[in-house]
């Protein structure tokens, strides 16, 4: 039997995992607005993000350095997973008889199986240095939880995940694994708070956001002195810690002599576009001709429909207030299965990107993004997450444009996790039950609950 040929592939030696992040706020046209406190109305003081964030990211969060050293525990745990491989998805590009090359940056070979542990890692580290004792956090799906919960583990931590109470209830594979590496898990909106005892008193069937989890979690750290906030994806010093995506993926193109024409992602916050895409930045502001594109859900699409400008990061205006693209705070998400992809807003660093003309945006229904991710999962063999997939739609949908204009780009994107636990998902799609946004199960928000919200 003659070989299949379905990938080609380029990996790293471990020496070449990056020693420095790169901060791509220093070399965007101009620096992103500060954050607003939401109690004096004001810029927020370095005190009060001290307060909430680990000291230390408090202070990569202002940070206008381009190039951070990464501690050598931190890379040293990179070495779990990292380099991870670029991969060719020829079987892809033959089936759709594209004359476009595609490649992909296979994140999932993460333990958490997602790119979300090179910020978990990072962020658990300085959280033990600095003295704290707990990380409280949010989380949709799981994801970042999973990783956060890893990275606890490895420096010896405890944690608090909030989980969306739809997620806690009908997708317990996630929370099973957070328990299974040590961490507390409760659901959102949940009765260990006020703010959530006030939800569910409220509206009982409350099936919660990632902006209520975020709410829920910040009045933990307010009530403990030895606890901080983690962000998952939000924050400037998160996507910053994801550069090391980027910084590889560079080294992996300049080994085979190409440069990208697409840069593709999905997006929730937008982490991995930014880890992902923000080296390539530079190139791009000096006349390098690629597009980067982010690949959003139909159901929830801020940098698609959103508006840029202030709001806050979480549903109660417990703060900090941003500048960014919004659907606005009290939106509530209808559930689908991208679980990680539902968020009203994008990271900052990823919305003045946007603004500023630097990134392109396209919205997705679900079963056309899983129509996308199992096509994929048939010829490559990876089975992708559904956040994953979104990107994996675009990819198809622009290797398509190539083969009508004949053009023989490059379209690189951003393989974000792995879908192994998302097989109720695929499971629904198979039996033909998927919709794009499956409404009964929608729970549109009131407006007495919007009312609470705000109160
Ligand atoms: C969390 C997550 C995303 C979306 O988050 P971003 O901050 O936009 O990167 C995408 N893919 C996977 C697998 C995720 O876990």
């Amino acid at each position: 039997m003659k070989p299949l040929g379905l990938i080609d592939r380029v990996d790293l030696p471990v020496d070449k995992i990056p020693t420095r992040w790169y901060n791509v706020i220093p070399d965007l046209p101009r620096l992103p607005e500060e954050y607003i406190d939401n109690s004096t109305g004001k810029k927020v003081t370095r005190e009060w993000l001290e307060r909430l964030f680990v000291k230390s990211m408090a202070a990569q969060e202002t940070s206008l350095e381009r190039w951070i050293t990464i501690p050598e525990p931190v890379r040293e745990a990179y070495k779990l997973w990292r380099p991870t491989p670029l991969i060719r998805a020829v079987a892809l590009e033959r089936e759709l008889g594209t004359p476009a090359q595609i490649w992909f940056k296979y994140e999932a070979t993460s333990p958490s199986g997602s790119h979300k542990l090179n910020s978990a890692l990072a962020q658990a580290y300085y959280a033990k240095r600095d003295g704290h004792t707990r990380l409280v956090t949010d989380t949709g799906a799981g994801q970042w939880g999973s990783a956060l919960a890893i990275a606890c583990q490895i420096f010896g931590l405890d944690l608090t995940v909030f989980m969306v109470r739809a997620s806690f209830h009908n997708k317990p594979y996630r929370r099973n694994l957070m328990e299974t590496y040590g961490a507390e898990v409760r659901p959102s909106p949940g009765d260990t708070t006020e703010y959530g005892r006030k939800l569910l008193a409220e509206y009982p069937d409350h099936p919660g956001s990632e902006a209520t989890a975020v709410s829920e979690a910040l009045e933990c750290v307010d009530a403990d002195e030895g606890t901080r906030f983690a962000v998952g994806a939000f924050s400037n010093h998160c996507l910053l810690h994801h550069s090391v995506i980027g910084l590889e993926l560079k080294e992996q193109l300049r080994m085979i002599g190409r440069t990208p024409d697409y840069l593709i992602a999905s997006v929730g916050c937008g982490s991995n576009l930014s880890g992902f895409a923000s080296p390539f930045v530079e190139d791009k502001l000096n006349g390098a001709d690629i597009t980067i594109l982010a690949a959003e859900p139909e159901a929830c699409a801020p940098l698609t429909y959103g508006e840029y400008r202030l709001d806050w990061a979480d549903s109660n205006g417990r703060g900090p207030g941003v500048h960014t693209y919004t659907l606005g705070h009290e939106f509530v998400p209808p559930p689908i299965h991208a679980g990680g992809l539902r968020y009203h807003g994008c990271a900052p660093i990823v919305g003045l990107m946007r603004h500023e003309g630097l990134l392109d945006a396209e919205a997705y229904g679900q079963v056309s993004v899983f129509d996308a991710g199992t096509t994929f999962a048939k010829l490559q063999g990876y089975l992708p997450a559904p956040e994953t997939s979104h990107a994996i739609r675009a990819v198809i949908d622009k290797a398509l444009e190539c083969k009508r204009t004949g053009r023989e780009a490059t379209i690189v994107f951003n393989y974000s996790g792995h879908g192994l636990l998302d097989l109720g998902a695929y499971g629904r799609y198979n039996d033909g039950l998927l919709r794009d946004v499956e409404k009964e199960d929608f729970v549109a928000p009131t407006p007495s609950m919007v009312e609470g919200l705000k109160a």
